[in-house]
């Protein structure tokens, strides 16, 4: 089923590169295109070679549903987009209504444009449902492999469900990160199965699956064509970071170029601020977190590192590591308190007034309960990276340093803290 449609996104990532060209038809990647199918005119005004390919022919034919023949100085407006600019996902869609995909497909498809993630890692994503990654079974179909033996357990094939889906590697690192579904899907497809794990709206979020199943291909190349090879635990690290990077980062302004530079910033005087994170393995069910107390000065008042015992959830683990910050500086009477915090939810969810229905709500109702006499406590975001601090202190955890420091900080985190007070005004 896949080609026809597959070929037509093709067509309209091709579009693009022609709409590119009309647009710039000084750049280079115009003047090489011109050499070879349109030597003596411009791109608009062009008609196809002897012999153009199917893609070409019919990427030239998208543009000309919108393209005036004649008026040469006319500026080109692409109706597919509200800003007129064309877009891959306007040429796709615009192709999309005229096919004969069923409504789940259309549903399946239409999830996967609104995933929160980098263009290429959605594109990624795109193709795989297509079944158009160049798996060993897909390269013997073309006749271009001759063993279609997974390289990671020599096993099984290594058709587009191993190597997403079944692959005892693979499957280790959904384990690892709590992704789990219902057992003997051998006859389910991956697309079936993506769109289900889709569908269900539980804590693991589209991001995370996204990623993920990027993550392992991107690891089985490596693995293949570079001979580094990544383990489970650190493949599941390298995706939370990259879910957990990319949210903050769409948060903070809906830009990463904005808050790359962001750091730290101290309290008004008078006040302490207080940040927090956790460090997260899933694969062992444990969970750190690390605090640090600064006051206006950048100096440290105190910090700790617990072992949370138990790991639920990411988002748990946060809130966890939030609750025994507060609980830390309310012991040392620090009342004049700044909750930092680099996820948005969770000071949401300790700003408004109404009950919370998350995973995280116990947690929610203990740091309201902690803080309901105090009139001087604000909880407020700052993006990850003003909180490397305490990142380093909940990464210590993980090498087994665990306890409670007033007026100090262990000395690995002290270079973190310096780095934060040189943008103190002294
Ligand atoms: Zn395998």
């Amino acid at each position: 089923m896949g080609f026809r449609d597959l070929s037509k996104f093709n067509i309209s990532l091709l579009a693009k590169q022609a709409w590119r060209i009309i647009q710039n038809p000084t750049s280079l990647l115009a003047k090489t295109l011109r050499a070879r199918y349109y030597p003596n005119t411009t791109f608009s005004s062009s008609r196809l070679g002897a012999n153009p390919s199917y893609t070409w022919r019919n990427a030239t034919d998208i543009l000309s549903i919108v393209l005036p023949e004649s008026q040469l100085h006319d500026k080109r407006v692409w109706r597919g987009e509200k800003t007129g600019l064309y877009t891959v996902r306007s040429g796709y869609r615009m192709l999309l209504n005229e096919s004969h995909l069923s409504q789940a497909e259309k549903e399946a498809f239409r999830s996967v444009w609104n995933v929160q993630c980098p263009p290429k890692i959605r594109i990624f994503l795109w193709k795989s449902l297509w079944n158009y990654l160049p798996t060993l079974q897909n390269l013997h179909h073309k006749r271009i492999a001759i063993n279609t033996n997974c390289l990671r357990c020599n096993g099984n094939t290594e058709s587009i469900e191993h190597v997403l889906r079944d692959c005892p590697f693979t499957h280790h690192v959904w384990q690892g990160l709590g992704v789990t579904w219902p057992a003997n899907v051998d006859s389910v497809s991956y697309f079936e199965w993506l769109s289900w794990l889709f569908k269900q709206q539980g804590v693991h979020s589209r991001e995370l699956i996204t990623y993920t199943v990027w993550a392992i291909w991107t690891a089985r190349n490596k693995h293949m064509h570079e001979g580094k090879f990544q383990n489970v635990q650190s493949l599941i690290t390298y995706i939370l970071g990259c879910v957990s990077e990319y949210k903050s980062c769409m948060q903070s302004q809906g830009s990463c170029q904005l808050q790359i530079e962001r750091r730290w910033s101290p309290p008004p005087e008078g006040y302490t601020k207080r940040n927090a994170d956790a460090c997260c393995l899933p694969a062992t069910k444990k969970a750190f977190s690390g605090f640090v107390l600064r006051n206006n000065q950048g100096k440290v008042l105190g910090s700790g590192i617990k072992n949370q015992r138990n790991f639920v959830s990411v988002f748990l683990s946060e809130a966890t590591a939030l609750k025994e910050g507060v609980k830390f500086a309310l012991n040392l009477g620090f009342e004049n308190l700044i909750v930092e915090s680099d996820s948005r939810t969770l000071i949401e969810k300790l700003e408004v007034n109404n009950a919370d229905a998350s995973e995280i709500r116990t947690v929610i109702v203990d740091i309201k309960h902690l803080v309901r006499d105090l009139p001087h406590i604000r909880f407020s975001f700052s993006p990850r990276s003003g909180n490397k601090a305490a990142h380093v202190l909940a990464s210590l955890g993980k090498a087994g340093t665990e306890g409670f420091w007033v007026g100090d900080a262990p000395a690995p985190v002290m270079h973190a803290i310096e780095a934060d007070r040189t943008v103190v005004p002294s």
